[in-house]
């Protein structure tokens, strides 16, 4: 695997260097040639490229004339406008390859399959380029996919009902949300599907258990970034971690501060490195996410190593007296609570002092729920000391909401606003 990665890692930062203007003139303004890159270690003399990059440059990465084009992706993430990326017909087709490969080997899909696929289309969605490819792998497959766009909880139950899938694919927010409100109308255990893969977003334990003993099916979680060709890793039937797709992309984890690069283990940012991608190859992108590339081998036998996903470098906040907080802290919490469906933690700052205020959607809208979120909330540590000892955070104010009260068409779920303008 080494001698692969290095392989197609010299091939791929020559390409960009002669092909792409972008990576051109980056490597020039930094006196590098790709020759200088010599090892592994040697990859932290490029720049890392961002997403900024990418919105202002688009055209700049092109590496092929613009008529070599044949599909754009756009991703909206959840911040920001959105950001292009281009593939030639070359690219997608070997994205697709490389799809069904992974979906046969990890999940045994096979043609008797039948795949309910329900990402939302649309521009500026970031899932879209992940239905795109999905579509065309289960077509490669010869599996037959259902996939209208999103529909109401009625109309989704029918679909299940009359095609009988056997796998479901979307994102986690809205498995669950769906999960909720069908099993109040049928036993979702009758329908037969056996694996749900889910992903994009934060998948919290309490979650999958809850949407596995639901529909008595595994659920599967995986990564991928528009940006870099969809789909990067997913989890095999151990559940623990994603196996990185090492054959397509070269994968580093960097102190998100320093850009150092760090060892197998430690929490940092994922940057890729795109091998063979002929239009638009990408050489250390910057991901924002965070996490930890774990250092053991799986016990499947898989020879990919693992990656396990953190939170965002951008949702790490601060709060009250400087105390670093990881916002998916506050789905381990909620989600262990049965009632919670879905929640929003809204941040404000009055005078000096943080306001929390944390929005549930449940069904059970009564004070025994709000005090148990509330004594919840407060065991985290950066809380309790913010509200109990340096007085820097008002006590947390619970708000409980009918289901389906957050808006659910935008494409991913926010489940942090933060209102203070720390950093304006
Ligand atoms: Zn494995």
């Amino acid at each position: 695997m080494e001698e692969y990665k290095w392989l197609k890692l010299k091939k791929s930062i020559k390409y960009a260097y002669n092909t792409s203007p972008f990576y051109h003139d980056l490597f020039k303004k930094n006196n590098l040639k790709p020759s200088d890159i010599k090892s592994f270690k040697d990859m932290n003399k490029i720049p890392f490229t961002t997403a900024d990059d990418l919105q202002e440059k688009t055209k700049s990465f092109f590496s092929v004339p613009e008529d070599k084009f044949v599909t754009v992706f756009t991703s909206a993430g959840t911040t920001g406008k959105p950001k292009k990326a281009y593939f030639t017909k070359k690219d997608i087709d070997k994205i697709i390859t490389s799809t069904i490969t992974g979906l046969q080997l990890m999940y045994s899909i096979t043609p008797r399959d039948v795949v309910r696929l329900s990402f939302e289309i649309g521009y500026g969605a970031e899932i879209s380029g992940s239905r795109y490819c999905m579509n065309k792998a289960y077509e490669g497959i010869g599996a037959l996919t259902v996939a209208p766009s999103r529909l109401r909880v009625e109309e989704e139950l029918e679909i299940f009902k009359d095609y009988k899938p056997t796998i479901f694919m979307d994102v986690s927010s809205r498995v669950n949300y769906l999960t909720n409100e069908m099993k109040k109308i049928y036993d979702l255990k009758k329908l037969g599907v056996k694996k749900i893969l889910i992903g994009a977003e934060p998948t919290p334990n309490a979650m999958r258990k809850f949407i596995e003993e639901s529909w008595n099916a595994d659920v599967f979680i995986g990564y991928g970034t528009t940006e870099t060709g969809v789909l990067q890793a997913g989890e095999c039937e151990e559940k623990n971690g994603m196996h990185l797709n090492e054959f397509n992309f070269f994968t580093e984890v960097v102190d998100p501060a320093t850009g150092e690069i760090l060892e197998d283990g430690n929490l940092g940012e994922f940057i890729f490195t795109t091998y063979d991608r002929e239009g638009m190859p990408l050489i250390r992108y910057r991901t924002r996410d965070l996490g930890r590339i774990l250092p053991e081998m799986c016990p499947c036998g898989l020879p990919f190593k693992r990656m396990v996903i953190k939170g965002r470098v951008d949702d790490m906040i601060s709060i009250g007296a400087g105390d670093n907080l990881y916002t998916r802290r506050f789905d381990d919490i909620l989600f262990e609570i049965p009632e919670v469906i879905e929640y929003q933690v809204i941040l404000n700052r009055k005078n000096i002092k943080d306001e929390i205020t944390i929005v549930v959607e449940t069904e059970i809208i009564k004070d025994s729920l709000r005090e148990r979120i509330l004594e919840a909330i407060m065991e985290m540590p950066e809380i309790n000391s913010g509200v109990l000892s340096s007085k820097t955070i008002e006590k947390p104010e619970i708000k409980l909401v009918k289901p389906n009260t957050f808006d659910r068409n935008s494409t991913k779920q926010r489940r942090l606003i933060d209102n203070r303008n720390l950093y304006d």
